[in-house]
This record gives structure tokens, C-alpha cells and sequence, in this order.
């Protein structure tokens, strides 16, 4: 099930998209307050936008104008919102989202096509491991993917190994969707219960949160270390809020398929400027078929790179790699830049570290301070020594490294309220842009 729009040439996608883009224009320009304002206060004659090349010319959507002018990004009554879910905006207040009847098909077919080009069909069961409340989008999503495409699905939610491993005996699923560090936990779960995991009905996972892979698409640390006990197909998929879109991995396995019947996308540097095709920038959407609440030119705030080379599953949109890091989260060090993940990738690797948070400071001389709080309860000399090599060679930089009890860094992990637990925290002073 390859849309039709996703096999042909790069060039009807683009003509295909540019269609889009104008009918988006005007309904922008006649439904959302937001930017009918946006588009009066600088100037802009709507028609005139006609190519992607054009976008360039458009003020960019932040994630602070999102909170900030909340009410006006809505372009429907209230009264035709079947479904409210919210992200964390900038200042840790929600930023609410409406989604209108049509918005949940969209979202549905956006879903079942993810599953698809990860090889799911309408024969298969799939295990949620992921949360279906909390106004929370992606539960909601995967549900109606699920039933779009005509697959079974069970709705566990998160947590609880042994309720996750009872439903598995019980309904057979051949995919499960959830965090890939928990499998590790449900690894740990069957180990300790006898219970023999390759045995199981489970063939592949659909991942969510976390990268499985380096830039180079080869696994990383933590898919290595699930697949080394557990031996199934993992898929990465990679979403938000708001793009209300996925881009899911096919079985070649090298980066996140492009929808570009629903999404347009754009790599931006630093000057809100097109990246040169293939090096890395932040990703900015521009969301197609959206009706209560479409972005325009929406700043993601995740720095990726975009694969261009067709891929062998005869999809020919572009592929999104594995998300390098936050942009806000960039940290600059004698010269290197590095994002969190990749940090994370390199403490993976040591299994006497039971968790970390990592923390960024400012120093006295304005660079950033690395901090790794490690909880372990096999502290050595020898491991510290190790740890420190280890960054050196592979990151080029020196942390501060701190041991403390298991029971200190779960507390700052795992705030109150949080949906997922926090590894980085950042303290340093914001910079005036
Ligand atoms: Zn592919």
C-alpha cells in the first residue's frame, strides 16, 4: 500500500505540493487569524506564493508564537472539534490543539501508511505500549492507523511488563509500538519469569522516542543491546504534534519516509535559510489537509538531515535520519558542537550504568559545562577512568563526571506530570537571538 503521489518523480511530488501550497495560502489567508494577520503586517500578496522556492519569502511560525497567539492559529469553530490533545510549549505551559473530524482522518490515513511502509498489514495485531489519554496525540493516532488499515489492535498503555507479556501470550500480537528502552525492561521482565522472548508472537517493533540508529544508519548502542536478547525487526518513527504526521521507516531501514501529500518540508540553518541538500539544519514544516489548526513554515526545533537518494521500496520522497539533536539543546565545547543523544549513545554502552541525567551549565568563561550525574551502584575508579577515555575519543570532550544514588537521579528523571522521563537538564542562562 504505496500512495500513488509517494512513487512518482521528484518533480510531479514537487508540482503535486505546489498545488497544495497555494490552496493553503488562501485558506490561511481566510480562516486563521494568526496568519491573515501575519500576512497583512509584512506584506505579502498570497498569490504570489506559488513555488516551494517561494516559502523562502514567509515569515517563519515559532514555537513561541504557537503559545503566545494559541487561539488564533484555530481556523474552525470550537464547535467543530471532535478531539483536543496539547504539547509542551516553550515556557512548560501547554499549547492546545484542536483536531476536527476531518483532522482525525487525516491523521488515520497519515498512521496507516507509517504502518504500512513498516511493513504492517491488515493481518497483523499490534500491541500499544504507549498511553491513549492524557491529551496526548501519538495513542490516538497508532488507534485509528490501526483500524484504517484494518489491523487488530490492543490498547495495554504504558508500563507494566508483566500486564504487557500476559497480553502477548494472550492476543498473539506481531508488532508491538513502544519506547525502545522499555523492551529492555520487558527483556529484563521474561528473563527473570521464564519466559522465552524469542518464542514469542512478536516479529517487529515500531519504535517511538528514542533513536535507533546513528547517521550512518547503522544500529546504535541501544538497538544493538535489545536486539542482541531479543531478536526482532525495529522500526523508528519519528512525529509530533504538530506536523500531525509521521515519517516511518521502510524495511530498507534508512531514515523516515516523507508523506508529501500531507507534510511539506524544508532543512533551515541558523538565518531561517535552506541548508545545502544533505548537510544537516532544523526542520521546518508546512502541514497539507490540515483544517483546525495549520502551521505554516512551523520551526521544529529538531536539527535533522534529509536523505535524498530513491529508495528501493519505490517511495520516492525524501528520508528523514535519525534526529541529531534539539537545537535549543546544541552545546558548544572548545570547538565541538555536540547534542545530547549523542552523549546518551555513549553511556548506553556501559551496562553498570543504571540511569544518568546529563546537565549544562554555563562556566565562568561563558563555554558550556558538561555534567553527567551517573547512578550506579558499581562505582570504580576503573569505570570512571573508562567513561572519561570513552568521551574523549569518540565525543572529543571532558565532562564532569558525578556519582550519585539510583534514588536521587529518579527523582529529577521523573518529575511530576512529565510524559516521558527527562535525561538533559539545562541551566544555562538563554541566549538573546
Ligand atoms: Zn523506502
Amino acid at each position: 500500500m504505496i500512495p500513488e503521489i509517494e512513487q512518482k518523480s521528484k518533480l510531479e511530488i514537487k508540482q503535486y505540493q505546489e498545488l497544495k501550497l497555494r490552496d493553503l495560502m488562501i485558506y490561511l489567508s481566510d480562516k486563521s487569524k494568526y496568519y491573515k494577520k501575519l500576512f497583512q503586517q509584512n506584506d505579502i500578496d498570497i498569490l504570489k506564493v506559488r513555488s516551494l522556492e517561494d516559502l523562502t519569502s514567509l515569515p517563519v511560525t515559532t514555537k513561541d508564537d504557537l503559545q503566545t497567539f494559541n487561539d488564533d492559529f484555530f481556523c474552525v469553530d470550537p464547535s467543530k472539534v471532535v478531539d483536543y490533545v496539547t504539547t509542551s510549549g516553550t515556557t512548560g505551559k501547554p499549547v492546545f490543539f484542536g483536531l476536527t473530524d476531518k483532522d482525525l482522518d487525516r491523521l488515520a490515513y497519515n498512521e496507516a501508511i507509517s504502518f504500512a511502509c513498516s511493513g504492517i498489514s491488515d493481518d497483523d495485531t499490534i500491541q500499544l505500549m504507549t498511553t491513549m489519554d492524557r491529551r496526548f496525540m501519538a495513542g490516538l493516532a497508532y488507534f485509528l492507523g490501526a483500524r484504517k488499515l484494518g489491523a487488530g489492535i490492543i490498547r495495554v498503555g504504558a508500563g507494566i511488563p508483566e500486564l504487557q507479556w500476559d497480553s502477548i501470550h494472550k492476543f498473539k500480537p506481531s508488532y508491538l509500538i513502544a519506547v525502545p528502552s522499555f523492551l529492555l525492561k520487558m527483556i529484563e521482565y521474561a528473563e527473570k519469569n521464564n519466559i522465552d522472548q524469542n518464542a514469542s508472537s512478536v516479529k517487529g517493533v515500531i519504535c517511538i522516542g528514542e533513536p535507533l540508529r546513528n547517521q550512518d544508519f547503522s544500529p546504535n548502542v541501544l538497538s544493538d543491546k535489545i536486539k542482541e536478547k531479543w531478536d526482532i525487526a525495529l522500526f523508528s518513527t519519528y512525529a509530533s504534534t504538530e506536523m500531525s504526521t509521521a515519517f516511518a521507516e521502510c524495511h530498507f531501514q534508512e531514515g523516515g519516509h516523507h508523506h508529501p501529500e500531507l507534510l511539506i518540508v524544508e532543512i533551515l540553518d541558523d538565518n531561517n535559510e535552506p541548508v545545502e541538500q544533505g548537510e544537516e539544519g532544523e526542520l521546518v514544516v508546512t502541514t497539507l489537509g490540515v483544517e483546525a489548526m495549520p502551521l505554516l513554515r512551523f520551526k521544529t526545533g529538531d536539527v535533522v538531515k534529509a536523505h535524498y537518494k530513491d529508495c528501493k521500496c519505490g517511495r520516492n520522497t525524501l528520508r528523514l535520519g535519525p534526529v541529531i539533536g534539539r537545537k535549543k539543546h546544541m552545546i558548544k565545547y572548545k570547538g565541538t558542537t555536540i547534542y545530547p543523544p549523542a552523549m546518551y549513545n555513549l553511556l548506553n554502552d556501559f551496562s553498570e550504568i543504571k540511569s544518568y541525567i546529563i546537565e549544562i551549565d554555563n562556566n565562568e568563561i561563558g563555554t558550556d559545562k558538561i555534567t553527567i550525574k551517573l547512578g550506579t551502584t558499581e562505582f570504580s575508579e576503573d569505570l570512571l577512568i573508562r567513561l572519561k577515555d570513552h568521551f574523549r575519543a569518540k565525543l572529543r570532550v571532558s565532562p564532569i563526571i558525578e556519582f550519585v544514588s539510583i534514588q536521587e537521579i529518579n527523582q529529577l528523571k521523573f518529575p511530576n506530570m512529565s510524559r516521558k522521563p527527562i535525561l538533559f537538564i539545562d541551566k544555562r542562562e538563554p541566549v538573546i537571538s
